[in-house]
C-alpha cells in the first residue's frame, strides 16, 4: 500500500475524550472514528487489524471442527419471551418496533436464535456433536460505554454454540473450545490468563473467562500460581472464619460521632483502623430491604450479594425512606444492633472483637462491641471481594490480584435454552432428549483495543506480528529528489509485496522525522530506510519497532530477514 493513496490521517495531540492509552492511540493512528456514544467506524487501517483477528479466530474455530453460519442481527421479541429473557435482560437490550407494531431486539447475543435453529434442524443424536459459530455485529446498550472499542455499544463478537446429547459430550465440546481459545490468544501474541467466572445473565453452570492482562483492565483477577487457582474476583470465594476470636477486652459503649457518616470519617474521629469497624449496607430486597454487614475496609461483591435470598437484582442501595424504616435513623449510622430487617454478616466479620458499629441513631456509634455478648452472630455468608493475601479456596495458597480485560468467555449452558425452547432430538433408544448446550464468545473488536493496551510505548502502538496492519514500512529519504532512491524503493516495494508481505510504502513528500513518527505511532513491526548513502554501500537501514537502535543490512537480505 502506498501511503499517499491510503487516506490515512494521524494526529499528534492526545484526544481529550479518550481516557486510556489504547483508545487514545486508536484515534491518533486513525484506526477508528467515533460516530456517537459507543459506536465507531473502522477506518481502512483499523479494519486491516480487525480482519487479521477475525482470520485467526476463524481458522482456529474451523480447525476445532466448528461450522460457520451467519444469524440475523434483528431478532423477534417472541423468541426472547420463550426463553424469559425479554423481561430479564433489562436496559442492555436495544428494542425495536416494525411498521406492524411488532417488537424486535438487536441481538446482544444469540442463544435464542441458535436454539431455534437447532430445534428445527436437529432430529437425531446422529447429527451430534455440533458446534455452530458466527462472527457478527452485536448491540448492547451499555450504561457507560467507554475505552473506545473495549466497551462499546455496537461491537463484533465471535459467538459459538455447541449441541450434545449428554453432559459428557458437552464437557468434551467445552474442552475443545478451551483448547481453541488458548491457541487463538497464543497466536495473537497476547499475554492472557484463563479464570473461573460467574455465569451472569446467560445462566448455566460452568464458565471460564480469558483475560488479557493489563493495568487498565476493568476486571480484577484473583490467582495463585502455587496451586493453579485463578478466578474473576466477581466469583472468587472467601472462606468462613475458623480461628479463635479474641475475648472481649472493652466495655460496650455508645459514643458521639457527630457527622461521621463514612468509615473514613469515623476512623479518623475515633482513631480506630477500618478493620476494627463493621459497615452496614441497606440494599433493596424482593420483600423489603435487607442489611449486609461487612468489615469496614472490605468491598461488597455485587454478584455474591445478588445470590442471597431476598436481595433484589440488579443490586441497588435502599432509598432514604427504606433506610429510615429499617433503622429508625437517616442513612449514615446504620448498624446491626436493633435493626428491623433481615441481616447477613460476611464471613470476615466473625473474626472481630471490640469493634465499632453504627448505633441506628444520628451521630452515634457503638464501640467495644462483641459477638455473643452484645449481639448474636448467625451463620456468616460470603459477601465480599477477595483481596491480595486472602487464602485460596482450598486454604493452601495465597491470592494475588491482577487486572484483566475479558476477551473471551466459555460457558456450559446445559439445558437452560433447549428446555425453554423445546430443542430435542431422538437418542439411541429412540426417545426424545433435551439437548445439552454450550456457548463461547470472543470480543473481536475488544481484542484490538486490548492488544494495544498491552503493547505500546510513548511513541505509539507496538503490534504483535500477527495483528499488525502492515508488517513492514519502507521509508525512503529524499524520494522526490533522488532518482536512485526512487528506483530502489519501488523495486523493494514490489519485491516485498510480491512475496506476500503487507508493505506500507511511505511515498509522501514529507520530512523523514514525520514518516518515522507515523510509522512508530502505527506500530509497524519492521522499518526499512532507503537512502542514497546506504544504497552507495548496497545497504538499507533496518529497525524493529521495539528496538532503539537501527542497523545496516545488505539490500539483498531484506526479504529473507522479514520472512525469517
Ligand atoms: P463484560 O463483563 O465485559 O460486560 P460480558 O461478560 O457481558 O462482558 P459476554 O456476554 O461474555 O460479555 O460476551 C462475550 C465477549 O464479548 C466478552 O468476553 C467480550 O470480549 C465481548 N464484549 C462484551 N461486551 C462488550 C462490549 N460492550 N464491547 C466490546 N466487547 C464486548
Ligand atoms: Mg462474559
Amino acid at each position: 500500500m502506498r501511503y499517499s493513496k491510503f487516506g490515512l490521517t494521524t494526529q499528534k495531540e492526545v484526544p481529550a475524550e479518550a481516557e486510556i492509552v489504547s483508545h487514545q492511540l486508536m484515534l491518533r493512528a486513525g484506526l477508528i472514528r467515533r460516530l456517537t456514544s459507543g459506536i465507531f467506524t473502522w477506518m481502512p487501517v483499523g479494519l486491516r487489524v480487525l480482519r487479521k483477528v477475525e482470520a485467526i479466530v476463524r481458522e482456529e474455530m474451523d480447525r476445532a471442527g466448528a461450522l460457520e453460519l451467519l444469524m440475523p442481527a434483528v431478532q423477534p421479541a417472541e423468541l426472547w419471551e420463550e426463553s424469559g429473557r425479554w423481561d430479564q435482560y433489562g436496559n442492555l437490550l436495544l428494542r425495536l418496533r416494525d411498521r406492524h407494531e411488532r417488537d424486535y431486539c438487536f441481538g446482544p447475543t444469540h442463544e435464542e436464535v441458535i436454539t431455534d435453529v437447532a430445534r428445527k434442524e436437529l432430529r437425531s443424536y446422529k447429527q451430534l456433536p455440533l458446534n455452530w459459530y458466527q462472527i457478527q455485529t452485536k448491540f448492547r446498550d451499555e450504561i457507560r460505554p467507554r475505552f473506545g472499542v473495549m466497551r462499546s455499544r455496537e461491537f463484533i463478537m465471535k459467538d459459538a454454540y455447541s449441541f450434545d446429547i449428554d453432559a459428557e459430550g458437552l464437557e468434551a465440546s467445552y474442552q475443545a473450545m478451551h483448547a481453541a481459545y488458548t491457541a487463538i490468544f497464543k497466536r495473537l501474541g497476547l499475554t492472557f490468563r484463563v479464570v473461573d467466572a460467574d455465569s451472569g445473565e446467560i445462566g448455566g453452570s460452568r464458565s471460564q473467562e480469558f483475560h488479557v492482562l493489563a493495568e487498565s483492565g476493568e476486571d480484577a483477577i484473583a490467582y495463585c500460581d502455587a496451586d493453579g487457582y485463578a478466578s474473576n474476583v466477581e466469583s472468587a470465594a472467601t472462606l468462613p472464619f475458623t480461628g479463635e476470636r479474641a475475648a472481649p477486652a472493652r466495655d460496650f459503649e455508645k459514643v458521639a460521632t457527630p457527622g461521621a457518616r463514612s468509615i473514613e470519617q469515623l476512623c479518623k474521629m475515633l482513631s480506630v483502623a477500618p478493620e476494627q469497624t463493621l459497615k452496614t449496607l441497606i440494599v433493596a430486597g424482593t420483600d423489603g430491604p435487607v442489611a449486609l454487614v461487612l468489615r469496614g475496609d472490605h468491598e461488597l461483591n455485587t454478584v455474591k450479594a445478588q445470590k442471597l435470598p431476598g436481595v433484589a437484582t440488579p443490586l441497588t442501595m435502599a432509598d432514604a425512606a427504606d433506610v429510615i424504616a429499617a433503622t429508625g435513623c437517616e442513612p449514615g449510622f446504620a448498624g446491626p444492633i436493633g435493626i428491623k430487617v433481615p441481616v447477613f454478616f460476611d464471613h470476615a466479620t466473625a473474626a472481630l472483637s471490640d469493634f465499632v458499629v453504627g448505633a441506628n441513631e444520628v451521630d452515634q456509634h457503638f464501640v467495644g462491641v462483641n459477638f455473643g455478648r452484645d449481639l448474636e452472630l448467625p451463620a456468616t455468608v460470603d459477601l465480599r471481594n477477595v483481596v491480595a493475601g486472602d487464602p485460596t479456596p482450598n486454604g493452601k495458597g495465597t491470592l494475588s490480584i491482577a487486572r484483566g480485560i475479558e476477551v473471551g468467555h466459555i460457558f456450559q449452558l446445559g439445558t437452560k435454552y433447549s428446555e425453554a425452547l423445546g430443542a430435542r432430538v431422538l437418542n439411541q433408544d429412540g426417545k426424545e432428549q433435551v439437548l445439552e448446550m454450550g456457548c463461547y464468545g470472543i470480543g473481536i473488536t475488544r481484542i484490538v483495543g486490548a492488544a494495544i493496551e498491552q503493547n505500546n510505548d510513548e511513541n505509539g502502538i507496538i503490534w504483535p506480528d500477527a495483528l499488525a496492519p502492515f508488517q513492514v514500512v519502507i521509508v525512503p529519504i529524499n524520494l522526490q529528489r533522488s532518482a536512485i532512491v526512487r528506483e530502489a524503493s519501488e523495486q523493494l516495494y514490489n519485491e516485498l509485496s510480491s512475496a506476500g508481505l503487507d508493505v506500507l510504502f511511505d511515498d509522501r513528500d514529507a520530512r523523514p522525522g514525520v514518516k518515522f513518527a507515523d510509522a512508530e505511532l502505527l506500530g509497524i513491526p519492521h522499518r526499512l530506510v532507503v537512502s542514497e548513502r546506504g544504497l552507495a554501500n548496497g545497504e538499507l537501514e533496518y529497525r524493529q519497532r521495539r528496538d532503539t537502535e537501527s542497523r545496516n543490512i545488505k539490500r539483498e537480505e531484506a526479504l529473507n530477514l522479514l520472512q525469517g
